[in-house]
């Protein structure tokens, strides 16, 4: 066995002699050229819209998603934590964590600083750690008497990193950690160590969400006088489910929600924080359209049961209501696109009949499709959801992805993608509203 590893080892090394310099990533024009703070980036990958960017150096490592209209990526890559001269690491993936080339830099950061020996008798453990969340930052705040440097080792999903603190006059250890790669709701794990590497502390925080602002209403649009209820998927609370739920009006069948949801299998997000971020963009969009929108939950800390959902609905009028998931899969390579409408519930019935709800259904697929590209898409008609079950309009559960794909993850958690879910479903609104207004005629 270990002959066979020292002959791969020799053969891996007599062809790396062969392979030119930045060979494979000459074929894409890279070229990752260091400046303070970072590496300026150029390369392109015709034919790829989304690209993922992965390094590492001793001290940190990352992966962020890149967006191209035309397969040329530029910009600039942070590296705020790399403290010591070293070579970068760096390889380009399709969204579906393929490679298309790596290649190595050498990195020289400005001068970290000096690292100083504790004092004797310097404490062994950080009772006072604090943590700050904000937005794709975390402030962090500490007292660790009798030493006058510590090392600081963060963790999250997208990035990781250590780096060598000072404290300030006062012996205080504080500042900003900046983890540009985290999304909203990500859990960022800080753990302090003394230089020797003993750890001395540890806590884990999630970031922010911080909604985009909502507009008004446009005075005047193609969904003029339509009410819509968005309902984002899921939530981060607990909800009290005691007794369970009614299946549909009338059944006898009680439901125990599990409260199963599915989550990103390469960024690790939660469903309900990317269902709540499409929402907020779908609101956006149809209210620009001219319809008046109401969201069953607004942030992640509101706990409701399908019942309640669709009695915001109710309340609020809506003509249409809109059930953001996103879905998963044992496929690696799940792709599609679902519209869940409800099949024998007896509100399903007055709310329209059977042959138009289909039609609004497939115009709302229809509608997310295009904008997105999804090939693969379908309508189901079905009893399994009991927020579907109770509402008493029009309503559409719609799995917008797989999270458990791991191109269709990365894609769910880029705001420009996100977008185009967002207009697709605004679009299959007005697509409803035209089939409703033939209706009518
Ligand atoms: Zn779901």
């Amino acid at each position: 066995m270990l002959k066979r590893i020292t002959l791969l080892l020799v053969c891996l090394v007599l062809l790396a002699g062969f392979v030119p310099q930045g060979g494979a990533a000459g074929k894409y024009n890279a070229e990752f050229i260091p400046e303070a703070g970072g590496l300026r980036y150029a390369f392109s990958v015709p034919d790829r819209e989304f690209v993922c960017l992965s390094y590492s150096t001793r001290n940190e490592s990352g992966m962020l998603t890149l967006q191209s209209p035309d397969g040329s990526f530029s910009g600039f890559l942070p590296l705020i934590y790399t403290q010591a001269e070293g070579k970068v690491s760096l390889k380009v993936l399709t969204p579906a964590q393929k490679r298309i080339f790596e290649t190595k830099v050498t990195y020289k950061p400005s001068k970290a600083p000096a690292a100083p020996s504790p004092q004797k008798g310097a404490v062994r453990k950080v009772s006072d750690l604090a943590l700050t969340p904000g937005v794709r930052q975390m402030g962090w705040q500490f007292t660790a008497p009798g030493h006058r440097a510590l090392t600081l080792q963060f963790s999250s999903v997208m990035q990781k990193g250590s780096f060598t603190i000072v404290p300030d006059e006062a012996g205080v250890f504080s500042g900003v950690l900046q983890v540009p790669n985290a999304s909203a709701r990500d859990l960022i794990t800080i753990t302090i160590k003394s230089l020797k590497g003993s750890q001395m502390a540890r806590q884990a925080e999630r970031t922010l969400f911080v909604p985009p602002e909502l507009p008004e209403t446009a005075a005047e649009g193609p969904l003029s006088g339509v009410v819509v209820c968005i309902d984002p998927g899921h939530q981060q609370a607990p909800v009290e489910r005691k007794g369970g739920e009614q299946l549909m009006p009338g059944s006898s069948k009680i439901v125990y929600s599990k409260g199963g949801s599915a989550q990103g299998k390469i960024t690790l997000r939660r469903e309900s924080i990317a269902a709540l971020e499409i929402s907020y963009l779908l609101c956006i969009e149809l209210r620009k359209m001219g319809a008046q929108v109401v969201m069953t939950r607004l942030n992640e800390e509101t706990g409701l049961t399908n019942y309640q959902r669709a009695d915001i609905a109710e309340q609020a009028g809506a003509h249409y209501m809109l059930r953001i998931h996103l879905n998963m899969s044992k496929r690696l390579d799940a792709d599609a696109q679902y519209v869940y409408i409800p099949d024998k519930s007896p509100y399903a019935a007055l709310a329209a009949d059977r042959q138009t709800y289909w039609q609004y259904a497939e115009a709302l697929l229809r509608g997310m499709m295009e904008e997105t590209g999804v090939k693969t898409g379908m309508v189901r008609r079905g009893d399994q959801f009991v927020g579907n079950n109770w509402a008493k309009m029009p309503v559409f559960l719609i799995e917008t992805g797989f999270m458990s794909a791991p191109a269709n993850d990365i894609l769910l958690a880029h705001p420009v993608y996100q977008q185009r879910v967002a207009l697709g479903l605004a679009k299959g609104v007005i697509g409803m509203e035209e089939i409703k207004r033939g209706l009518e005629h």
